[in-house]
């Protein structure tokens, strides 16, 4: 095992070392999504976030288990219990039942991750699958003193919790909080939450269940317990999900999940990502300038440059949207995708790595010293890619070495760089965004390069309609002796006959 990592822990608001609770496991949950409308492209900055984590984690040598839950029931619009379902109101608006609902967006959801290079969690589980698991830890919970019935409906008195709020640093409730709880007539403290939903304001809920205290479905806190302490254990290491939910959600999951096992802590290690921004907000859905990653792919971005976007900031510091951003985004990762081939084309790339796994020259090690410290330091992907940048910009490393370490790095960013390389392999220019190249053979690696950005360049001027920038891309092509063919699959290049 390396160096230990060191990670920002939102419970104790320091650096600390992480050190799991099983040497060379890592038990690690990350709040999914909440399946009733399209992922925007700030949600997926949390999922980038943990595929990162756990993709560094493995490189660092640890075996993860990675879960993540699916939102489909009892998740209301706001976190505090109060708005609507937001499953319900989607199939209402829609027309369709709810776990129609659920279906299409899990599915859409899984096509983004995918499309982001982001790596299926170990264990993906529904919370609609989960309900008898929530009702035995709700029981627990009231066994142990920290439930309440009241209307109908089970809630956590957070009175009976001392250490209520630690995570997000609460206050003791001086009563202000009791003084809100009118909102629902039902609460004792505005901080109390519902566990247990039976006779709500709901009174068409789409799915219930049985449960000791009626028919009725679980409120949306009690799921990430449950399912986390279902597949991890009562405690485990790691817990992420973005920076809202470190006052309500998260600092809910604690009390319950320690009131019901009487044990802490529920998670040793807090890691929590700050928000993507458009202008002044936080991008939510909500608001309604929310952007996913479809409109992305539909301005001629691909999802990767996103995914370079989003390692290009520290999962802890916000992040300013805009276009201008995601351009330079995109032509770095162009940059560095040429560089990938061109290394490929000029080492001979096969498919397999030449040389000892591992070992490197002094050169190429020190490039990944850097970069391994950087991930080590608290995720620090910024510093990571000025390594890795570093290493492609070192004449000294040659061309199979540097292809090697380049692809090591990629373990832990997930920027597509076997594919990249493999094409090359594969004997083709071939390019997910402008067809391929039949005969890139007759070209050098730094020709071919040029070509796919002028390609991409004509590519982008169609897409405008600036059909005479377009035009004088292909003569200019042709002048080189460069055929241009256009079809379903994107424009392909070819050697003139
Ligand atoms: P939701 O589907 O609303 O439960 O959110 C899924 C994840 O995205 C959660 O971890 C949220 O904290 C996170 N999230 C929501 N909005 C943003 C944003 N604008 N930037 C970064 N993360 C966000
Ligand atoms: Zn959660």
């Amino acid at each position: 095992m390396n160096r230990p990592f060191i990670f920002y822990n939102t419970l104790s608001r320091r650096e600390e070392e992480f050190v799991p609770a099983e040497e060379g496991k890592v038990g690690f949950y990350g709040c999914g999504p909440t399946v009733y409308n399209y992922a925007h492209i700030g949600n997926l900055r949390a999922y980038v976030l943990h595929d990162t984590l756990a993709r560094a984690l493995r490189r660092g040598g640890y075996e993860v288990t990675q879960v993540m839950n699916i939102t489909d029931v009892g998740h209301l619009s706001g976190d505090g219990d109060e708005g609507e379902d937001k499953m319900i109101k989607s199939a209402k608006e829609r027309g369709k039942a709810v776990l129609e609902i659920a279906q299409i967006y899990t599915d859409a959801f899984f096509a983004d991750t995918d499309r982001l290079n982001i790596l299926r969690p170990s264990i993906v589980c529904k919370a609609t699958d989960h309900i008898p698991e929530m009702i035995a830890m709700i029981e627990r919970i009231e066994k142990n003193g920290f439930a309440y019935n009241a209307g109908g409906n089970i809630y956590f008195d957070t009175a009976k919790d001392p250490g209520y709020g630690k995570l997000a640093r609460l206050k003791a409730d001086t009563g202000e909080a009791r003084a809100r709880a009118a909102e629902d007539g039902n609460k004792k403290s505005a901080r109390d939450f519902a566990l247990w939903f039976t006779r709500s304001k709901f009174d068409r809920q789409a799915l219930v269940w049985d449960s000791p205290w009626g028919t009725g479905y679980p409120g949306w806190h009690i799921e990430c317990s449950a399912m986390s302490m279902k597949y991890l254990g009562d405690s485990f290491d790691i817990h992420c999900g973005g920076a809202d939910h470190i006052p309500v959600h998260h600092t809910n999951e604690i009390a319950q999940s320690e009131a019901a096992t009487g044990k802490s802590p529920y998670v040793r290690y807090w890691l929590h990502n700050e928000f993507l921004v458009m202008g002044k907000d936080k991008m939510s859905k909500s608001s309604g300038g929310f952007l996913t990653l479809q409109s992305l792919v539909d301005r001629g971005y691909h999802p990767l440059d996103y995914r370079y976007l989003l390692l290009g900031a520290h999962y802890r510091s916000q992040l300013q949207f805009s276009f201008e951003a995601l351009d330079g985004a995109k032509s770095a990762r162009r940059t560095l995708s040429a560089k990938i081939r061109a290394l490929a084309a000029r080492s001979g790339w096969n498919g397999k790595p030449e040389g000892e796994a591992g070992s490197y020259g002094e050169a190429a090690r020190a490039r990944i010293d850097e970069f391994d410290e950087a991930m080590r330091r608290d995720l620090s992907t910024p510093r990571a890619l000025a390594a890795l940048w570093g290493l492609l910009k070192d004449p000294a490393i040659e061309p199979g070495e540097a292809l090697r370490a380049a692809l090591d790095m990629d373990e832990a960013l997930g920027l597509g760089f076997l594919q990249e390389a493999n094409s090359v392999a594969a004997g083709g220019g071939a390019c997910d965004e402008t067809g391929g190249s039949p005969n890139a053979g007759s070209f050098s690696p730094e020709e071919e390069a040029e070509i796919r950005e002028l390609v991409e360049r004509r590519a982008e001027a169609k897409k405008a309609r600036d059909f005479a920038k377009a035009d004088e891309i292909r003569a200019a092509l042709r002048e080189r002796g460069i055929v241009l063919e256009d079809g379903p699959g994107g424009t392909s290049w070819r050697a003139a006959d």
